[in-house]
C-alpha cells in the first residue's frame, strides 16, 4: 500500500473514533513550520473529508483534498478544502 510516515496497514478515517475506510486524502500544511512542499496527511472517509478539513481550514492551513490514490506534491498558500482534480495540475482552487 501506499506509505504514508504512519501505520502502513491503516488506511482507516483520522477522525477521531471513526473507523470506516477512508477513500480520501486530506493533504495539508501549517504554512509557519512546513515548506510549501512539505505535504502532511490525514485519510478520511466520505463523511469526515469535509469535517476534516474544514478544520484544518479554521486554522488556516491550506488544504488539498485528493482521492486515495492520488497523493498530491504541494500544498499551495491559500488552498481551499475542495477536491483537486485528478491532474497534477496545481489550479487555483475554486476561489
Ligand atoms: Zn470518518
Amino acid at each position: 500500500m501506499i506509505g504514508l510516515g504512519g501505520d502502513p496497514d491503516r488506511t482507516t478515517c483520522s477522525s477521531a473514533r471513526c473507523r470506516a475506510d477512508a477513500t480520501w486524502r486530506v493533504n495539508w500544511r501549517n504554512p509557519r513550520i512546513h515548506a510549501a512542499d512539505r505535504v502532511k496527511v490525514w485519510l478520511a472517509c466520505d463523511k469526515h473529508r469535509s469535517t476534516l478539513g474544514d478544520y484544518l481550514a479554521t486554522r488556516g492551513f491550506p488544504v488539498v483534498i485528493s482521492a486515495l490514490d492520488s497523493p498530491v506534491d504541494v500544498v499551495p498558500d491559500g488552498a481551499v478544502p475542495t477536491t483537486a482534480p485528478q491532474t497534477s495540475s496545481t489550479d487555483e482552487a475554486g476561489r
